[in-house]
């Protein structure tokens, strides 16, 4: 289980005041987003697929299908505590959408 990532980004402490997840996206790619479900506000860790986005997620506690909300190229940037391994790496929604 990785740390979650925003907490521990002392590799570069220059104080500046850039989002932690641009801080550390340079080097590290999380591969697991932790999911709420907005059905029953249950989460659950689950990994990401690094060259794709995941549309849909079957919530492991009531069944419920995740979908993006309006705007997210995926289920775990709107739904997870991470965003997706290209989102990360390239910053913006600019994965698999096109849609600025
Ligand atoms: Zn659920």
């Amino acid at each position: 289980m990785p740390s979650y990532p925003g907490r521990v980004s002392a590799t570069r402490a220059e104080g500046n005041a850039l989002p932690l997840h641009y801080d550390w996206g340079m080097n590290a790619i999380l591969t697991e987003s932790t999911l709420t479900c907005p059905e029953c506000g249950q989460a659950s860790t689950e990994a990401m697929p690094t060259d794709a986005c995941q549309w849909f997620y079957d919530c492991r506690h009531c069944g419920a299908l995740l979908k993006p909300k309006p705007g997210d190229c995926c289920v775990f940037c709107s739904w997870g505590d991470v965003p997706c391994p290209p989102v990360q790496a390239g910053g913006g929604g600019a994965c698999c959408t096109g849609a600025a």
